[in-house]
């Protein structure tokens, strides 16, 4: 077996304890004689994986009792319009568009009442996030949205914008769990748990409770309102077993690590190691303004695609994989996530200095 490095930007690596833990697993989870794929939601051994990996993430970031925690279906985006069907009552809403994701949602948002862009950085490529101490903020607004952590564009919010008192949304996606958070400063944070936590195909919305109610906008489905997910404890309808019972192991596996407090700083170790390099090399340069760089997506470039394309291939012969940029901004990209060991990034600073000195 040869496992590579790999930087993917999601589904990503998963650390590998939790990966044998479940090869152990599979063909009798702990006694009962079948896996956690075969065995039914409602069985008592499935109601306990669901308990437990609640509790862990309640743990993990302090989740106060009044807000619920749901394990939904379809992923980030789904909340893109889940979010406003179920919040937007005065059927407003601003949005503070920071890269593909938040426009998605910021476009997503339209169909259902005014959604206002009140700031953007796409002036510059998503490169910065904007000062969002004193925005216009809309009187009626039913919330504030926020992308977080820009998977890829490679920013970050250091600072939460200042609502004036409305209800901050926020898509965390790619920073889940890797540091620290004050629940208690959003209205949802939710995030689909394939960057930063487990298998893809599952979102895991984190709602203040006063914000579940029958009262959303006409024709929402029953699968998009939050009340009927908050009622069946995650279980109106089947869930995504397997992946919560993954996420499950990686909550653990967070717990004994120490904590978010440690992954920050573990984090903040990492990161410090490629940026570093590339503040001081000669060919390869980040491209967001060191201030709001992320923890988790590193995007650099050479300022040649051929370059590019060059360093592309032969990271992925030398065993890192999956650096390529998004498809929609070229060069490259590693996102050294939680279950990246600092290993990864220490040898990838290597083999990027090396091919510096043969390519300069
Ligand atoms: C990947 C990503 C999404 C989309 O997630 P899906 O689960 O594919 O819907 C949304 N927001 C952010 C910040 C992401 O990184």
């Amino acid at each position: 077996m040869s496992r590579v490095y790999n930087f993917s930007a999601g589904p990503a690596v998963l650390p590998e304890e939790v990966l044998r833990e479940a090869q152990e697993e599979m063909m009798d989870y702990r006694g009962c004689g079948m896996s956690v794929m075969e065995m039914s939601h409602r069985s008592k051994m499935f109601q306990n994986i669901i308990e437990e990996a609640e509790a862990d993430i309640r743990d993990l970031m302090g989740i106060p009792s009044n807000y619920k925690v749901l394990f939904l279906q379809g992923g980030a985006s789904l909340q893109f319009a889940m979010i406003p069907m179920n919040l937007m009552k005065n059927r407003v809403a601003d949005y503070i568009v920071t890269g593909q994701w938040a426009k998605k949602a910021y476009q997503e948002a339209q169909k259902y009442g005014k959604a206002n862009k009140i700031a953007s950085s796409e002036d510059k490529t998503f490169s910065y996030i904007p000062d969002c101490s004193d925005l216009p903020i809309s009187p009626d607004a039913d919330y504030v949205y926020i992308c977080e952590n820009n998977t890829i564009y490679g920013t970050k919010y250091k600072k939460l914008p200042n609502t004036k008192g409305k209800l901050l949304v926020a898509d965390v996606s790619s920073c889940f769990l890797s540091e620290p958070v004050d629940v208690t400063k959003y209205g949802i944070i939710y995030g689909g748990v394939q960057k930063n936590i487990g298998p893809a195909g599952m979102v895991i919305s984190i709602v203040r409770e006063d914000l579940i109610t029958d009262d959303v906008l006409e024709g929402t489905p029953t699968m998009m309102k939050f009340k009927t997910h908050a009622d069946a404890g995650s279980m109106y309808n089947t869930p995504n077993c397997y992946c919560i019972y993954m996420c499950g192991k990686v909550f653990k596996w967070l717990k004994k690590m120490g904590g978010l407090e440690v992954m920050k700083q573990k984090n903040e170790e990492k990161a410090k190691i490629l940026y570093d390099f590339l503040d001081e090399s000669k060919l390869f340069h980040g491209t967001v303004v060191p201030e709001d760089r992320s923890l988790m997506n590193v995007p650099f470039i050479t300022g040649n695609a051929e370059m590019d394309a060059k360093f592309v291939k032969e990271s992925k012969e030398a065993g890192f994989e999956n650096l390529k940029g998004h498809r929609t901004v070229g060069g490259m990209r590693a996102s050294i996530y939680n279950a990246m060991p600092k290993e990864g990034v220490e040898a990838l600073v290597a083999f990027m200095k090396k091919f510096e000195e043969e390519n300069l």
